[in-house]
Parts: C-alpha cells; structure tokens; sequence
C-alpha cells in the first residue's frame, strides 16, 4: 500500500480512477495530452516545497541554488526550441501568460482585436466575461463564411478602422495554419503589437512541422500542456526589447512565488521536445488527424474547412440533427472523450453548440496510428448513429476498451 493509499484512501481513489479512466477509455479533447513518466517524477517533486520570488539568481529568497539550475535550463531550452530572444517560464497557466503580456502593452480601455470565441478564438482573445474583455476596448476578426478559413481582409479592414493597440493572433479551435507574416504587416500598417498565442499547436511549432510565428510576433505565448506535452502551465516567449517588462509583470505583477517542481517539470518537458523522437510523434499527431477528418468526411460528415493541417479537427453537426451537447454526451457514454464546441456563425448556445472538436495528441502519444483512428471513426459513426440505443453505446464501450488494451500507459505507475 502507498502512503497515500494509506492516508487518504478517498483522493488515492480518485486518483486511481483517473488513471484508469486515461489507460481504458479514448482521450479524444484536443487540448490535453499525457505526460511522460519523468515529467510527472519533476512534477511530484520536493521542488513544490521552494519560495523562489524572483528570476534566477536574483531572488528574493535564500536557498534557491537548486531551483535556479532548474529553471536556468527550462529558460534555455524553451529559446532554443522556438529560436525566441527571451522565456519566461513562470506563468502558472496560459491565461496568465496572455494577462501579463496585455499589462505590457496595453491600458484599461485601450483597443485590441482578437478573433471571436465563436469563431474559434479564446476566452482571453476579448471574451466578454473575461478580463480581457471587460478591460479593453475589444473588436473581433472571425471565419470567411464560404472558406471557413480567417478572414483575412475583413482583419485588416477593422484594424484600420479602429486602430488596436495589440492584435492577439492564435486560436483554440482553428485546424488550419495561421498566417503570422500576414497579421505583421497588417500590425506593421496600423502600428499594433502582435501577441501571438500558440497554445494549441506549441508542440508543432516545436517541432517544424507548423511555421514558428515568432519572427512575427512580439510577443509569443503559450500553455506548455497541449500538444508540447509537458506539465500544465504557461510560457511568455518575446523579443529582448520586452524581456524587463514581461518579466515585471508576471512577477511581481500578477504571480507571487513560481511553481518551481512545475518548472522543474517544463524543462524535462522542453528536454524532450528537443530528441528526434518528437518530431516523428508530431508527425503521427497530425497524420492521424487527418486520417481520422477524411474517414468523418467519407461517412457524410461535415469537417470545418474541409479538413486540418494540425492536430484537431472541428466536425459541425447541422447536417445530422444532433447538437454538440448530445455528441459529447452518448459518446462519453461509449468512452470516447470529446468536448462540444460552437462552430463559425453558430446558432445554438454555447452549451448545447452543433459542433465537437477532436484531436489526437493523447491517442498518438500512447501509440495509435491511422489503423486506429479508423476503428475509432467507426466506433464515433456508429454511437452518433445510435444516440437513443443504450445496447448499441454498451457493445461500443467494451470495443473501446479492447481497443485501449492493445495500447497500454501508465502500466508501471498503476502497478505501484
Ligand atoms: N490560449 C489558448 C489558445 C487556449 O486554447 C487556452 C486553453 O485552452 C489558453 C490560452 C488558456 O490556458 P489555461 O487553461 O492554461 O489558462
């Protein structure tokens, strides 16, 4: 028995729960992804127990010794990786990361345009009910009706007739490319600071795979758990004109001490992402998604843009008379994990919605090719078939399962 097991058998189940539910039923959520064993070791590490106010070697705390080996190399390599001028590594989430880079270059009340939530956008691209949303002056950009792509023109039309302060570039549902030379000299027209946030597709930036908009950003932001595949946290990339401030504004401007077994936990990550390794699991993450988006299309269903270049896929469901909130629902049911998701010039509430998102960061990560993700688009079909048929989602169920079983994780820490 663990020393958890032993003291608090209720979160030791609950822990054990998840684990079970990650080794035997489909993670199909386009923003997670599982760690490597040694990430998770940096992770539950005595590095939670440090106060380390501060950068390294300008701390406001003694005892930091170790703690600055740690997140010195996490600075190194994140520049490395993305060929950035400056890292910090410190925010504890990618909305904080967003939050620092906006009290760097804007005020209360100052305009940014940011792409619409319903369009694909983040809460923190101007989202009314989030902070960036009630402090700024927010105009939003969406998709071109007919391409479902960014609408290019109608970004430069409204920046030129309102004039941001900052143009906030990235996206949480949006399976293509982004143009960032495009957004620059849109920027570069009207004189606005380009924060590009690369939460979604960091991991293939690192990898090549998705061309690095850093040469165009000033800033460039991300969550540090999506496809990069490390610990859940945020991460500010800039030019070196900005590192000061970007710097004061985490700490002592938004954070107080850094997480540092976290940290410790993005430079295993970061290690990683810098073997050859990587890159041929990104490869496998966007090959599978476009297996899987083209099995969809096959079978009649609708793709947003008409495919991915990335990791995800967006499936409106209009043309089937199912909502998202159902999709999600039975295919939950039959243990595949997706979430609901509005699609472009949505008519539903974002919690019922006509779309899902998928994506295969996590499926590629514990082995699964494009043999796979037919079985598992066949399995997707036939419960979205059967919404109101509880034997059908059973039966599908334990195929799910057999299916995770030819592809075990976590074996060796389930087994402790
Ligand atoms: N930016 C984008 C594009 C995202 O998709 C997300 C999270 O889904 C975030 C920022 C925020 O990250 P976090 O949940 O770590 O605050």
């Amino acid at each position: 028995m663990s020393l958890l097991s032993d003291f608090d058998p209720d979160i030791s189940h609950a822990i054990k729960g998840e684990m079970d539910r990650e080794n035997f039923t489909l993670e199909m959520i386009a923003s997670e992804n599982f760690v490597s064993p040694q990430v998770l070791e940096a992770l539950g590490s005595v590095m939670t127990n440090k106060y380390a106010e501060g950068y390294p070697n300008k701390r406001y705390y003694g005892g930091c010794k170790y703690v600055d080996i740690a997140e010195q190399l996490a600075i190194d390599r994140a520049k490395e990786i993305f060929g950035a001028e400056h890292a910090n590594v410190q925010p504890h989430s990618g909305s904080q990361a967003n939050m620092a880079v906006y009290h760097a270059v804007c005020q209360p009340g100052d305009t940014i345009l940011g792409m619409n939530l319903s369009h694909g956008g983040h809460l923190t691209h101007g989202a009314p009910v989030n902070f960036s949303g009630y402090t700024y002056k927010v105009v939003q950009y969406g998709l071109n009706k007919e391409t479902e792509r960014i609408d290019y023109d109608e970004v430069e039309k409204l920046a030129k007739e309102h004039r941001p302060k900052m143009i906030v570039v990235g996206a949480s549902a949006y399976p293509r490319v982004i143009d960032a030379k495009r957004f620059r000299e849109i920027a570069d027209e009207v004189g606005a600071k380009i924060m590009t946030d690369i939460a979604h597709p960091a991991g293939l930036v690192a990898a090549k795979l998705y061309p690095s908009p850093v040469p165009y950003s000033d800033f460039v932001t991300t969550t540090t758990h999506k496809t990069l595949r490390g610990p859940r946290g945020g991460m500010i990339l800039c030019k070196e004109e900005y590192a000061k401030d970007v710097n004061k504004k985490i700490f002592p401007g938004i954070q107080g001490g850094p997480l540092m077994h976290v940290i410790a936990a993005k430079a295993v990550a970061f290690k990683e992402a810098l073997l050859p390794d990587f890159v041929e699991y990104q490869k496998q993450v966007i090959k599978n998604a476009q297996c899987l988006g083209e099995f969809l299309k096959e079978r009649n269903f609708k793709i947003i843009s008409g495919g991915t270049d990335t990791h995800l896929i967006l499936v409106d469901l209009t043309n089937k008379d199912i909502t998202g909130k159902q999709a999600e629902e039975a295919l939950d049911l039959a243990g595949i994990t997706v979430n609901k998701n509005t699609v472009p010039f949505e008519t539903r509430s974002p919690f019922v919605t006509s779309g899902i998102r998928i994506g295969t960061p996590a499926l590629t990560t514990r082995g699964m090719k494009e043999d796979a993700m037919k079985q598992i688009g066949e399995m997707m079909v036939g419960v979205l078939e059967h919404l109101e048929d509880p034997a059908y989602i059973e039966k599908t169920r334990k195929q799910v399962r057999e299916l995770c079983e030819q592809y075990p994780f976590h074996m060796e820490l389930s087994n402790k």
